[in-house]
């Protein structure tokens, strides 16, 4: 039984017309209670959105396990077409996605056009990949039968996102799951339903047929999850977000043996080497620290210098830090908005009492900013030794911290001495050195010379308590399929007479 009203609520955010209710088996509806959005830049509600309850969730799979043979035989090329169609319409409404994605997460609008871009890119992505998945045939070891693999959707799946990049998260698994053959649900962030709801329309939109795309929001995620998790229906679980409640995720797919993959959090050193083109790697460790006022999993969280460089790129690193605008990202000229909530925004005023009882030394910032929006100055610690409370300790906010080392190997060793291995980036200018490094460093993924790296073409994700699976390039939608094994007697006496 749902609980919701099958009328569908919508608000204007910034001037745009969102939808405010679930979307469940092609239909919006209002839930019988809301909760609040807020604009972290003013702390004002932008929105009052459906809370939807553990019976949603249950209507959506419903729709979703209802539907999942049907999209699952739908012609690859039909598939396509619908993606195609939704990628245009989605390039329409840039301008809407930017807006609804600065209006709820704080982010400046140059980041949410941004965020869109490369959004639309994973979509357009797996638009192409959908005509192009693989199977093999080969006869088997002694002859006499055929080994015929295909690969088949795992089947509904369930997708949970973290509001830091309420766009790029959503595309990305839904881009790969739909293109699969898998029906979705998707779980938004509470802090950023909007652009997720902006998204869906789109697909509601394009065509998709009613049941394969479903969004749910709601206050309470864990009895949600818990719900769906215990549901043999659904068959896979996609989550990005904190390495704890990944942890959680994979206990509760264990019963079931539920496929999953987490993206989860990072511990991202940030190495500049003592042959490093300083002015380089400083512009690109702002880039890599302040971009969405470090609320990356992939942020450089450790900057490791070797001693040779670390005066002249500390000096550097600070000077372009206090060049930083921080204020509301709707403002022309403004680099660093806002921290997404009043709550993690105390966090962070927490994270440098810590540092100062480590002892690590403030070399700019420091402080929250006072006002109605959740403002903290962009801040450089510098870090004496390793102190016990930051190890394997993911920042998440516009707060630096930069440590020193006395070789390359000291500096390996230290980007290596964490639970975490998403992310890590080294700059060097000799290539030999920069593979010799990039390949002794336990991450998932290496930045040589740049500090940003996320594409399509590239596949995204972590090891060790960072994840499993990828995001992005050739093999990430087999995440989403599971390979299907004919065998095919052949008589060949039998067929050739
Ligand atoms: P979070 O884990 O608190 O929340 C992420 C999502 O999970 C949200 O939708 C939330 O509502 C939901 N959630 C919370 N508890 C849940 C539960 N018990 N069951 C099911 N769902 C639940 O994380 P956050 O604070 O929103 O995001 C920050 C974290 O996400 C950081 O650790 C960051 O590194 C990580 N992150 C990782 C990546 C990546 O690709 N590896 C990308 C972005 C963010």
């Amino acid at each position: 039984m749902t609980t919701t009203l099958a009328c569908a609520a919508e608000t204007t955010v910034h001037g745009r017309r969102v939808r405010t209710g679930l979307f469940i088996d092609g239909q919006w509806r209002d839930a019988e209670k809301t909760f609040a959005v807020l604009d972290p830049a003013t702390g004002a509600e932008v929105a009052q959105v459906s809370d939807g309850s553990a019976a949603d969730a249950l209507a959506a799979l419903d729709a979703a396990d209802r539907v999942r043979s049907a999209w699952r035989h739908v012609a690859p090329r039909d598939r396509a077409a619908l993606f195609t169609r939704a990628h245009r319409l989605l390039l329409s409404r840039a301008d809407e996605f930017a807006d609804v994605m600065t209006a709820e997460s704080g982010k400046p609008l140059t980041e949410s056009r941004a965020e869109f871009a490369l959004s639309a890119e994973f979509f357009l992505w797996y638009t192409e990949q959908i005509a192009h998945l693989h199977g093999t045939y080969a006869p088997s070891s002694h002859g006499g039968y055929r080994v015929i693999t295909t690969h088949q959707p795992v089947g509904p799946a369930l997708l949970i996102t973290p509001w830091n990049f309420p766009m790029l998260m959503i595309a990305r698994k839904a881009g790969a799951a739909l293109a699969a053959g898998c029906p979705v649900i998707v779980k938004s962030a509470k802090e950023t339903p909007l652009t997720c709801a902006l998204f869906v329309e789109t697909l509601q939109e394009a065509g998709f047929p009613d049941g394969v795309v479903n969004l749910v929001h709601t206050t309470d995620s864990a009895a949600m999850s818990a719900t769906l998790m215990t549901d043999d229906r659904l068959r896979k679980v996609s989550f990005t977000g904190s390495t704890g409640v990944g942890a959680t995720l994979l206990q509760q797919a264990a019963p079931g043996i539920i496929n999953a993959s987490m993206e989860l959090g990072g511990d991202g050193p940030f190495i500049v080497l003592d042959d490093a083109d300083v002015e380089l790697a400083a512009a690109q460790a702002v880039l890599c620290k302040f971009r969405n006022a470090g609320q990356a999993c992939v942020a450089a969280n450790r900057i490791i210098v070797h001693r040779a460089v670390a005066e002249a790129f500390t000096a550097r690193f600070v000077e372009l830090t206090e060049q930083l605008r921080v204020g509301n990202g709707f403002d022309a000229g403004v680099d660093v908005g806002p921290i997404i909530s009043a709550r993690q925004r105390d966090s962070v005023v927490e994270l440098v009492e810590i540092l100062n009882q480590a002892g690590a030394e403030l070399l700019t910032g420091g402080s929250a900013l006072p006002g109605d929006g959740y403002f903290f100055s962009p801040t450089v610690f510098r870090v004496k030794g390793r102190p016990e409370q930051l190890c394997s300790r993911e920042l998440f906010a516009p707060v630096a911290t930069i440590y020193e080392v006395g070789s390359t190997a000291e500096a390996v060793e230290f980007a290596n001495d964490t639970r975490y291995g998403l992310a890590a980036y080294v700059f060097t200018k000799d290539l030999s050195r920069a593979v010799a490094v990039g390949e002794r460093l336990d991450f998932g993924m290496v930045g040589i010379n740049r500090g940003i790296m996320a594409d399509p073409a590239a596949a995204f994700g972590g090891i060790k308590a960072s994840g499993l699976g990828r995001e992005g390039g050739h093999d990430a939608i087999y995440d989403y399929l599971e390979p299907k094994y004919l065998a095919l007697t052949v008589d060949e006496e039998e067929g050739l007479s």
